[in-house]
């Protein structure tokens, strides 16, 4: 395995495993790894030849500060897995290196994609993302690329950015990797406490039970059902709950187009954000 912080070196090393004519697929990831990144990289390591991960806290995507200080690193443990998951290249830039003239600009029109649930409660965020999505595939040309459903917005932004500049690039998409208690893995579970941990696997058993009520409450009454359950728990404030097309995120008005509901929220845990979804009817 190879690790490079320099955008000349990855390129260079790209290249030539595009001239010896073999496909790359790529992980992108912003470290502290766990279970849920490693089953992406499963999936780029069957149907490529090379694998590239990538590792950087994209400092432009928090429109938090005290999220982004406060995101665990973990790079010493992170580059032990991707070895033992047999990646082939890291790309590990610092910040200075991906944004030598600080932000770029990017004008996408991404419609409601980027207002709804985690745009509206995080104003930039998607754009963040974009921009360093877009420059990594600038750097890396993958022919495959692979992002987890946990973060089901963001999979839409960028299947919307590949599909309007045209890049040749396909994306492809990853079930949500559980903990054995059902809480999504994610790297910032290792914010929480203890007893938040213990607490935490009330958002997927929720979800769970809002997938079997779906079709016998009205949308509106199940979604106040589910908030009402979530925030139960002092220690929970939720700031979305929303049932929505999973095409487009447009919200659900009744269960006429049922087979694309899907259940996303966010929550507080003390001072941890967590997201987590679920399709209702798949
Ligand atoms: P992150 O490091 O959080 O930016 O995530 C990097 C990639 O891993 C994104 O495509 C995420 O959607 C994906 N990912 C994060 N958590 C999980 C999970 N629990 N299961 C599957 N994929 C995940």
């Amino acid at each position: 395995m190879k690790t490079f912080s320099l955008i000349s070196e990855m390129v260079k090393a790209v290249q030539k495993e595009h001239k010896a004519g073999h496909s790359i697929g790529f992980v992108p990831t912003m470290g502290a790894l766990h279970e849920g990144h490693l089953s992406l990289m499963e999936e780029s390591k069957k149907a490529n030849d090379i694998t590239v991960c990538s590792i950087f806290v994209n400092p432009i995507q928090f429109n938090n500060k005290k999220d982004l200080e406060k995101y665990p690193r973990n790079l010493k443990e992170d580059l032990r897995l991707l070895q033992s998951a047999g990646c082939d290249y890291v790309f590990i830039p610092e910040n200075e290196e991906v944004y030598p003239e600080g932000t770029p600009r990017l004008d996408i029109n991404f419609g409601s994609l980027d207002k709804v649930m985690e745009g509206k409660f995080r104003p930039g965020h998607f754009k963040g993302v974009a921009i360093i999505v877009k420059k990594l595939f600038e750097i890396i040309t993958p022919d495959h690329a692979y992002f987890g459903k946990k973060d089901y917005q963001q999979l839409l932004i960028i299947r919307h950015l590949v599909s309007v500049l045209q890049l040749p690039v396909q994306i492809h998409a990853s079930p949500t990797f559980r903990e054995p208690d059902g809480l999504a893995m994610s790297s910032r579970n290792l914010r929480l406490t203890i007893g938040e941990r213990e607490m935490a696997s009330l958002i997927y058993q929720t979800l769970c039970k809002v997938k079997e009520k779906a079709g016998h409450l009205p949308v509106k009454e199940l979604r106040r059902w589910a908030i009402k359950k979530i925030s139960s728990n002092p220690a929970f404030t939720v700031e979305y709950f929303e049932i929505v097309d999973k095409n487009d995120l447009h919200i659900l008005e009744n269960w006429k187009e049922k087979e694309n509901a899907l259940a996303c929220t966010a929550v507080f845990l003390g001072d941890v954000r967590l997201i987590d979804n679920m399709e209702l009817f798949s």
